[in-house]
């Protein structure tokens, strides 16, 4: 039976050549970065020019970039070095956010109940309106981040980085963005969209599981997140994992390298797919919209509601992958908290699938899940 993965929003398969790269890393430059003999010294240059390869790519300065164990992490770290050490009192964002940034807040909040978090509305598309963020960011000088994802992990709804960056700079408030499901996927520019945070995660742009970054700002001073050594100028303490810190740069590398040809590919199998969608099914609906991010299609399909159990299991019987709503949340008999801010509770009952592709994914994937969806 072929198998058909279409999730990558879930995690991308590492490339060969990132493979190739790590294992070479793996089996000659296994020094620890912070020793001073040969060995230690050629790993350091390994993390150090990796580091400056991510910093280009997203026009930093490679000491802006530390690097994490994942995008859980980055989130974790951002919001509660702001909290604590920046001393913000109030923190902008929606409902639709990861729960790395969700769950963080719930705990800060009742750590300090001072902490006001204030929820944009969003409309149908999860978009918020811009007018929105700068009526709440006026209406008070309370010390704020702005913590809003670029591009939503279920539905693919996209944030305008720059023009949140213009309004934040306009009322000097912290802009953090979870990065994690557009970096190598679009360009990003942390200049233009004056961002103060940026996270990502190397899995998602086909590089290695376990590692991340985050980009800080010049001259922001916060603690770590962990303690101990002096590691990434004591900004996160722990030896550096050497071969996967390379490994997600030669991803990102290939990623920015190939960008604008895998855009092209991977627009036109979503293209495909909601056109086969609306043949196969003519009521289907469009979680989030047709125009959401290139690589994301939330579908909500015209079916009983006593398949909604099934669709997954049955769809991995056949082989096929796929998610509803985000990964953690798979085999949990609770609505996405994604859909549950834009459906009604009908539209919430039914089956939605996330699909969610990468360059390798073909017309006749889109073929084989519609065929098995109408054999169910
Ligand atoms: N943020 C977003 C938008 C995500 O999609 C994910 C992963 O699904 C994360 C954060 C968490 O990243 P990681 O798996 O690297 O912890």
């Amino acid at each position: 039976m072929k198998k058909i993965y279409l999730d990558n929003a879930a995690t991308t398969a590492v490339l060969p050549e990132v493979a190739q790269t790590m294992f070479e890393v793996l089996t000659h430059t296994y020094g620890n970065p912070s020793s001073t003999h040969s060995f230690g010294r050629e790993a350091k240059v390994q993390v150090e020019t990796a580091r400056k390869a991510i910093a280009k790519h997203i026009h930093a300065q490679a000491t802006e970039i530390i690097f994490t164990s994942c995008g859980t992490e980055g989130d974790n770290w951002v919001l509660q070095a702001a909290v604590n050490d920046l001393k913000v009192t109030r923190i902008v964002t929606t409902k639709l956010e990861h729960h790395a940034v969700l769950h963080t807040l719930a705990v800060l909040q009742l750590k300090n109940p001072e902490l006001e978090v204030v929820y944009l509305p969003v409309n149908s598309l999860g978009e918020i309106a811009y007018s929105d963020l700068e009526t709440v960011l006026s209406s008070s000088s309370a010390k704020t981040l702005v913590s809003l994802m670029h591009v939503n992990n279920e539905i693919g709804t996209v944030l305008d980085l720059v023009q949140v960056g213009a309004i934040c700079k306009a009322y000097q408030a912290y802009f953090h963005s979870d990065t994690v499901q557009a970096i190598g996927k679009t360009n990003i520019d942390v200049q233009a969209a004056n961002l103060d945070f940026l996270v990502a995660s190397a899995h998602k742009f086909h590089g290695p599981k376990g590692v991340g970054f985050v980009y800080v700002k010049k001259n922001t001073i916060i603690q770590p997140l962990l303690h101990g050594g002096e590691q990434e100028k004591g900004f996160r303490a722990g030896t550096e994992a050497v071969h996967q810190i390379v490994g997600m740069a030669k991803a990102l590398d290939l990623a920015y390298a190939n960008l604008g040809a895998q855009q092209q590919a991977v627009t036109a199998v979503k293209n495909y797919a909601i056109s086969a969608f609306k043949k196969a099914f003519p009521a289907v609906a469009f979680n989030g919209g047709e125009n959401g991010f290139y690589n994301i299609l939330n579908v909500r399909l015209p079916l009983s509601v006593d398949k909604t159990a099934m669709i997954l299991f049955y769809l991995d019987m056949k082989g096929i992958a796929v998610s509803r709503g985000s990964a953690c949340q798979s085999g949990s008999i609770k609505p996405s908290h994604v859909l549950a801010e834009i459906l009604d509770a009908n539209a919430l009952q039914v089956p939605s699938l996330r699909l969610s592709f990468s360059h390798e994914n073909t017309p006749e994937d889109i073929d084989a899940l519609i065929e098995a969806i109408q054999s169910m």
